[in-house]
């Protein structure tokens, strides 16, 4: 197969990284590197989704990677894991083929952003505002490579791999199909303990609160992590972008601890929060902190939930910031960027976060459950899939009401000349609705009903 075949096989199957934004993974693959990297390091605190996959399936990942490596042209593959995690090694290890190895991790977080995995496994520092490829690099999670492998087999995305736990009565870690509500999924994990609750969704420290059970399983969805809504942390998740400037604005008394301890600042990256939080002093009253020290941040929350002091949120002050850059046409050249990069900072490696510690910090210690692998999950009802579960354009839909669909038939076409992955049937059924972003399957064997 020719590395253009190849992409096309990709992107026909729909493929976008599982493990983050939804980046459509086709584009990725469109240059020359050297080195291939799948990231295991799943440093969400609660979630096993890339541990499960690489224990149960760790043959046909080595698949997967030999089969990018060879469509990229890469020397080298390299899969990146917490050393905790020995059954994955292990099981890795005895799939290995030639030019391949395994890269231990700590089990610290963030080990899993991009720019850490890299630089740990390489040595070498993905440019600001750049990408991997410039520095002949290629990562993708385990679960795009599984995709991957599964789409050379002839099989489009359908499901996504997400691990329930937290106050559920069973965590389990299991394949739903896209499209299938919040709300369908916890019955999977059991009654919640908690009297009430919300979901982190994408894990403790990146991932969003959602109280909505109508929101569905994406390909990006990673993980449900349930909490009392009463706790402390689901109040630090919650607060509205009002309350954080206007706090911010007030209380930060400038240690600087939130830089500090800023991954992307310890590896010479120009992010320096407590600069942000300072911008908040010197603007309107509700403080719109136009100033480029937010602009590589990762929004990994550890200057939130770890670092500051006063309980104030420089993450979340970053990211609007970032947001606000953008809309105002302020955000900065890559070449800006780069040229304000330093050296990593030589205490770098002593001022990782344990997981443990951080896990007893947010009061999440006492949730820890492996989420086991299970296939017996519930029938959906009902299915809306969206049209843009990724970056980039969203798909347009290819069926209409009335029709019956295959499991794995497109749904929808990746949008022309756009950077955008086709959407497909996730289970056998009936076209309920079509509507701008969302279409609505009846699964088979199921009540008859339309979506509301
Ligand atoms: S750690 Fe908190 S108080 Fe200190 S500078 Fe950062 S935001 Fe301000
Ligand atoms: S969220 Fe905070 S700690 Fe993380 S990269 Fe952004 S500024 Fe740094």
């Amino acid at each position: 197969m020719t590395q253009q075949e190849f992409i096309r096989t990709i992107k026909e199957a729909g493929i976008v990284g599982a493990g983050g934004a939804g980046f459509p993974t086709w584009k990725k693959l469109e240059n020359p590197v050297d080195t291939v990297i799948i990231n295991g390091a799943e440093c969400e605190p609660l979630l096993f989704k890339d541990v499960t996959l690489m224990e149960n399936h760790a043959p046909e990942i080595i698949e997967g990677l030999q089969a990018v490596m060879e469509a990229v042209g890469a020397a080298e593959g390299i899969v990146a894991i917490k050393n905790k995690n020995r059954k994955a090694i292990e099981r890795i290890n005895a799939a290995l083929k030639k030019n391949m190895r395994v890269f231990e991790m700590e089990d610290v977080y963030p080990a899993g952003d991009e720019y850490e995995v890299v630089f740990h496994a390489t040595g070498k520092r993905i440019p600001a505002g750049g990408f991997p490829f410039q520095i002949g690099v290629l990562v993708q999670n385990v679960e795009t490579i599984y995709n991957i492998r599964r789409a050379l087999k002839g099989f489009p995305v359908t499901d996504s791999l997400v691990t329930v736990s937290g106050a559920v009565e069973s965590p389990l870690t299991a394949w739903f199909p896209l499209g299938m509500s919040y709300g369908d999924v916890l019955k999977a994990a059991g009654a919640i303990t908690a009297e009430n609750y919300i979901i982190l969704d994408g894990g403790p420290m990146m991932g969003k609160a959602v109280s909505d059970l109508n929101t569905t399983v994406s390909k990006t969805t990673s993980g449900l992590v349930i909490i009392d809504s009463e706790s402390h942390l689901a109040g630090r998740k919650s607060q509205s972008e009002h309350t954080f400037r206007k706090i911010g604005k007030s209380t930060c008394d400038q240690c600087s601890l939130c830089t500090e301890m800023c991954p992307r600042y310890l590896m010479g990256y120009p992010i320096q929060p407590h600069l942000v939080m300072r911008s908040l002093l010197t603007s309107d009253p509700l403080s719109s902190s136009l100033t480029h020290w937010a602009q590589a941040c990762c929004e990994c929350n550890v200057c939130s939930l770890w670092a500051c002091p006063e309980e104030l949120d420089p993450r979340n002050v970053c990211a609007t910031t970032k947001r606000d850059l953008r809309q105002k046409g302020m955000w900065q050249e890559a070449e800006q960027q780069q040229s304000l990069m330093t050296e990593a900072h030589p205490l770098k490696e002593y001022r990782s976060v344990p997981t443990q510690r951080l896990m007893r910090k947010l009061g999440l210690d006492k949730l820890y459950r492996r989420a086991p692998f299970r296939e017996d999950i519930p029938s959906p009802h009902s299915l809306r899939i969206s049209m843009k579960q990724h970056i980039g354009a969203a798909a347009e839909p290819l069926v209409s009401v009335g029709d019956r669909v295959k499991k794995g038939q497109p749904l929808a076409r990746a949008a022309e000349a756009a950077l955008s992955v086709p959407v497909h049937a996730p289970r056998d059924g009936v076209v309920a609705a079509v509507e701008e972003d969302v279409i609505n399957i009846i699964p088979d064997n199921q009540p008859p009903k339309l979506a509301r």
